[in-house]
């Protein structure tokens, strides 16, 4: 079965085309600068690149170039779109409603639509390209995935703000997490990589890329995360100042400073740029910091901090820990922030191997030693995989084939019990 995965944001669609289930990569590509004159997108397709210069306005447009360019006689990988059986978008909120994937139906993209309210700067483009697949690919099953479905499962007391209950009732306001394809995809991987079953492993999931969270995994299910409400909790990140005393935008309110204002500060001038003053990007930093960049190393000290800190609370939450999984692109490629953030954690059973951990990068490998009593795995995310999987067994269980089996795994989220 061919299965089409859509990841579409305000200004990129990322696309593969699988052999399912084989999870064979058939091709893939990126449609970038979504909305500049200098938009273009580049295909990849059997071992050949194609790369199209052409203005994209939106996301419709872009969808409408990808699948165009999937069936293209020259270039493409599919004589006739019809071919492809199966849509998984990747869609960033699902509120407590979608506890897995499911297959969107009208219902399913009222609720996507409503929760637009939550995730103002994905869910809408979200949406936009599960309604042009819908209209483009009528034949095609259309599954969504949600990056808060893997949180689901965290319990009331550590989604709710200890704030007035009613804004819960009346507001929704909570914490739902995100991320949640990725550490699912990597916390069952290490427990693969373990020799245990996906509900058998304690982990602490470590997503450190442009946004970072970590996860708590008790017995292979969300127990708690590092963003909340919104993806601006928890960790610092790139340009985010994740976990903040809420008087400090109290106090600068008073200041004189507007709302709009603090939601740039807060969004794109914090976290490794804003202490930096230079980049958000981890290689340049480290690059300014081996140079004598104070700063630079300023902000790498101050994220790595914040991690390991993260880290240790949740080896209080979990009690036991098999295995602290780093992924992101900075969780993948950055062995010496690794090496900062596991500095001090043997108190807690991590023992790093130096050589081990520099030597992976961009590639699957436990950094950790033999007798180490935590397992420190690196691990490349693959949310596509994990999306084109989830997609594939609704699909072929719709279409009466062999996967019955649902992507729902976990009962519906309980309502935030006062206990
Ligand atoms: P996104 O969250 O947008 O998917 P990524 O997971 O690709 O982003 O992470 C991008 C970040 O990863 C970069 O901004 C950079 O800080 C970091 N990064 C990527 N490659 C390296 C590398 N080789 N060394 C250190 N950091 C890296």
């Amino acid at each position: 079965m061919k299965v089409l995965v859509i990841n579409a944001g305000s200004s990129s669609i990322k696309y593969y085309l699988y052999r399912m289930p084989e999870s064979e990569v058939l091709a893939h590509g990126l449609v970038e600068k979504i909305g500049e004159e200098t938009s273009r997108l580049s295909h990849y397709c059997m071992g050949r690149t194609h790369t199209r210069k052409q203005r994209v306005g939106d996301v419709e447009t872009g969808i409408e170039l990808i699948l165009d360019t999937l069936a293209d006689p020259d270039v493409g990988a599919v004589e006739r779109l019809s071919e492809v059986r199966a849509v998984g978008h990747r869609v960033v909120h699902g509120g407590e409603l979608f506890t897995g994937s499911v297959i969107i139906d009208a219902a399913v993209i009222e609720s996507i639509r409503k929760f637009a309210d939550l995730a103002p700067l994905h869910n809408p483009h979200n949406l936009a390209g599960i309604r042009t697949t819908r209209r483009r690919l009528p034949q095609a099953v259309q599954v969504g995935c949600f990056d808060t479905a893997f949180h689901a499962t965290i319990p009331g007391f550590a989604y709710l703000y200890a704030l007035p209950y009613d804004l819960y009732e009346k507001h929704h306001i909570r914490r739902y997490g995100f991320h949640g394809i990725s550490h699912r995809y990597v916390a069952r991987r290490a427990a693969a990589l373990m020799h245990k079953g996906k509900y058998d492993i304690n982990a602490i999931t470590c997503h450190l890329g442009n946004g970072c969270s970590l996860t708590a995994v008790k017995k292979g299910r969300s127990i708690d995360t590092s963003m909340g409400f919104t993806p601006l909790e928890g960790v610092p990140m790139g340009t985010r100042c994740g976990d903040l005393d809420p008087a400090i935008l109290f106090y600068l309110a008073d200041k004189g400073y507007g709302i709009n204002q603090l939601k740039t500060i807060c969004n794109e001038q914090s976290g490794l740029l804003g202490i930096s003053r230079l980049s958000n990007d981890v290689r340049n930093l480290q690059e300014l910091a081996a140079a004598g960049d104070s700063q630079a190393a300023l902000a790498i000290d101050v994220f790595c901090y914040r991690v390991r800190k993260y880290i240790g609370a949740y080896a209080a939450v979990l009690a036991t820990v098999d295995a602290i999984v780093f992924t992101g692109g900075i969780g993948e490629n950055a062995p010496m922030l690794r090496e900062r953030i596991c500095a001090d954690l043997i108190q807690i059973g991590v023992r790093l191997d130096p050589d081990l951990n520099a030597a992976a990068v961009a590639r699957e490998a436990v950094i950790s030693t033999n007798d180490s009593p935590i397992t420190v795995f690196a691990i490349p995310t693959n949310e596509q995989v994990a999306i084109a999987k989830d997609t594939y067994k609704l699909a072929a269980a719709q279409m009466g084939d062999t996967p019955s089996e649902g992507c729902i795994e976990r009962p519906a989220v309980e309502k935030a019990a006062r206990r």
